[in-house]
């Protein structure tokens, strides 16, 4: 359980980041909280050569509101997310989401740039960002660029991100008019997602639900949308039967994956109930 051996960065700014991941590109990993990182490391499934620790950069770890949204550095860790006031009135679906994560250590160690990097199909935030149709802040040789969570994510610890860019931010939208929950199904040794489900519900002054947005992880190779169950909702009232339809066809044209912790069978069947039972929490409040 030791790791390879490498060099190691601590750059004080983004551009001194970039430029060590830019000379070191085929063979360089960045460092946040090292809590998926250091794992593969030493259980040598990752042996890079070099190592950009970037806890160093000032402004990489607040939380900041900007216009109607949030913007959280790439630094904030979960435990920041769970107990942060603010996220709680304006977002709560972040903070929801982050009091499910793994344990306490974990928590304080793990960050949301790390979380999104790493891509993990069984994390939790990229379910949660995407319900929430949030933005992803990419910094790279080239400048910086936002990136919709939506086209983040392409695959098993797959994104759009370069060997030589970074995550510098997240964007979220004031959320707190709309109804959200977290649900998730774990082993308790790992507190991994066999299946997590993210609902952002916008219900009109008439008890319609106006937009529905959801976000489902741990049950294939990437976080996704439900684009039909998302459908199925919007615009109507959001009865038992709605509700049962939607959750029936969340894993519409998905691979589910089948793993020591349950077949494909079961976890399709786990995503209907743990639908259903997240836009029900959702709509309880
Ligand atoms: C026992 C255990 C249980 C866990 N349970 C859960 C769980 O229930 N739910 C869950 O969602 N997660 C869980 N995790 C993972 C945890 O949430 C990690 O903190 C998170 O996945 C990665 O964040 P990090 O800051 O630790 O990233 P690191 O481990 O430092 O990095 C992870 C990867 O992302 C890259 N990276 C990191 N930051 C950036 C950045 N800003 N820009 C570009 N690349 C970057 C690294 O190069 C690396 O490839 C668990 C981890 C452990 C060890």
């Amino acid at each position: 359980m030791i790791p390879g051996s490498f060099d190691y960065f601590v750059p004080r700014s983004i551009p001194e980041a970039i430029e060590l991941l830019s000379a070191h590109r085929d063979d360089v990993k960045v460092l946040s909280g090292g809590q998926s990182l250091l794992p593969l490391m030493k259980m040598r499934l990752s042996k890079p050569g070099y190592i950009v620790d970037i806890g160093k950069i000032p402004g990489l770890d607040g939380i900041v509101e900007e216009g109607n949204s949030l913007v959280l550095g790439a630094l904030v860790t979960h435990a920041q997310i769970e107990h942060s006031v603010l996220l709680q009135k304006r977002c709560p679906l972040l903070p929801q989401t982050a009091a499910t994560i793994a344990d306490i250590q974990i928590r304080n160690r793990g960050t949301i740039g790390g979380s999104v990097a790493h891509a993990d199909p069984a994390g939790d935030m990229p379910a949660a960002i995407m319900a929430l149709d949030a933005e992803i802040k990419v910094a790279g040789p080239n400048g910086e660029r936002w990136v919709k969570a939506d086209d983040f994510f392409l695959g098993l610890l797959m994104s759009v991100l370069e060997p030589d860019e970074i995550v510098s931010a997240v964007r979220v939208p004031f959320t707190d008019k709309d109804k959200t929950a977290y649900l998730k199904a774990a082993p308790r040794s790992s507190g991994f997602a066999v299946v997590g489900v993210a609902v952002r519900i916008t219900m009109d002054a008439a008890g319609i639900c106006a937009r529905a947005a959801l976000g489902i992880t741990g049950i294939s190779d990437k976080a996704y949308r439900p684009q039909r169950s998302e459908e199925i909702l919007s615009g109507k009232k959001l009865d038992s039967r709605i509700i049962a339809e939607a959750a029936a066809e969340s894993t519409r044209n998905i691979e589910v994956i089948e793993d020591i912790n349950g077949s494909s069978e079961y976890r399709t069947h786990l995503t209907h109930v743990y639908v259903q039972r997240a836009i029900e929490a959702a709509l309880q409040g």
